[in-house]
């Protein structure tokens, strides 16, 4: 078994964006050690997003206590930040059904790195913040991969073509990524990680109140938008409680340093649906077969906005790549099979009536 070394004393610590989806299993995870955890959400008085949150607080070791702030407001996050030793930034909006995206993607992601990132200047008592990144910061589309020794992501990539127009949320991730270590560069005072996932999926704590974009994939796998066929295009994916994990030894395992690609698998949306077909097909329309490139380029753009004519044309029928060795080995992480994976992500969709 991997060994390290953990610093196992109770830490307060803040998580921003604390009711997403991916934030908490982070929260969960650090309840479950016994940390203090500091919650920022955009609107405390919303029960329906933090209900629970508030479960988890009542059931395991740890104690938290909720904060309203938002990405976009100069100083908001000072409060929730006092007497914390760690950040988690996770705060930021994965959606791909925009129509500003410099208000609603690129804005909230820099701007709030910047806001969360000062403030962290100011507060004595921070330490290290753990950045939740994207390896939409490291490649935009397959056709940045050919250009790559083995055709691989590394910690080394940054992305280089993303921009406002094109795959804004990449962008957004990018930008908000380059900030983080502009910034971590001009002190001396905060440690800096950061993970950088592929697609996260896994069980869905509170489906109903998530805008996280892996619930939209997931729900037109099954809901019968993607009913004749599915794009051959290639995708990484990750389990929701792998990235949690990733994060907490980002945050107290001693050899964690730099950028970690915390991606299970380098699969694709047809492997998905086959998988997922095998399991749910008696039930719910999930495709089993590719859709012909013709057919991607004329309803792709219709049936989701990321699904650009340029988009299609860089990735379909092609590879991903991304190595996940540095996570392995630096912290540690095994990946939970790919299977188990989605069989839960899908099954909590159900349970919660989302398809
Ligand atoms: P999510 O459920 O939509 O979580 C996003 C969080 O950011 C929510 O708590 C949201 O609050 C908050 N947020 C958005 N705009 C905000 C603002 N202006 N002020 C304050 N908070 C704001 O999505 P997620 O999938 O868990 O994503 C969490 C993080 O993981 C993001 O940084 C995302 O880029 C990253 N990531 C996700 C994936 C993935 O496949 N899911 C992959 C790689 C990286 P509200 O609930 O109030 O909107």
């Amino acid at each position: 078994m991997f060994q390290h070394k953990m610093n196992s004393k109770q830490n307060t610590v803040l998580v921003t964006g604390a009711n997403g989806y991916l934030a908490s299993w982070i929260v969960k995870k650090l309840l479950i050690e016994g940390h203090n955890v500091h919650a920022t959400v955009r609107d405390i008085h919303n029960k329906e997003k933090i209900n629970h949150l508030l479960e988890y607080g009542k059931k395991y070791k740890g104690n938290i206590k909720f904060f309203s702030a938002d990405l976009i407001e100069k100083n908001s996050f000072d409060e929730a930040m006092r007497n914390c030793s760690i950040i988690f930034h996770t705060a930021s909006p994965f959606k791909l059904e925009i129509k500003d995206s410099i208000k609603e993607l690129i804005n909230p992601a820099l701007d709030g790195t910047k806001n969360v990132f000062s403030s962290a200047d100011k507060v004595d008592s921070i330490k290290k913040i753990v950045l939740t990144s994207s390896v939409a910061a490291m490649y935009t589309d397959a056709s940045e991969c050919k250009n790559l020794i083995n055709n691989e992501i590394t910690e080394l990539v940054w992305n280089k073509t993303a921009s406002v127009n094109y795959q804004p949320y990449s962008y957004s991730k990018t930008l908000a990524e380059k900030e983080a270590w502009r910034l971590y560069k001009k002190q001396r005072k905060w440690e800096l990680v950061v993970i950088n996932p592929s697609l996260v999926l896994g069980p869905f704590p509170n489906a109903t109140q998530n805008t996280s974009e892996s619930i939209n994939l997931l729900k037109q796998i099954g809901d019968g938008t993607f009913k004749i066929g599915v794009p051959k295009m290639p995708i990484g994916v990750v389990d929701v409680r792998d990235v949690a994990d990733a994060h907490y030894e980002a945050a107290f395992n001693k050899n964690a340093s730099g950028r970690y690609i915390t991606s299970a698998y380098n699969t694709s949306f047809l492997e998905i649906s086959k998988l997922l077909n095998s399991e749910f097909g008696d039930s719910f329309p999930i495709p089993k077969r590719p859709l012909p490139k013709w057919l991607v380029f004329l309803i792709g753009p219709l049936l989701n906005k990321a699904l650009t004519r340029k988009y299609i044309r860089n990735n379909f029928n092609k590879d991903f790549r991304a190595n996940n060795n540095k996570i392995q080995k630096e912290l540690g992480i095994n990946f939970r099979p790919l299977k188990q994976t989605l069989i839960e992500s899908f099954q909590s969709l159900i349970d919660q009536k989302i398809i």
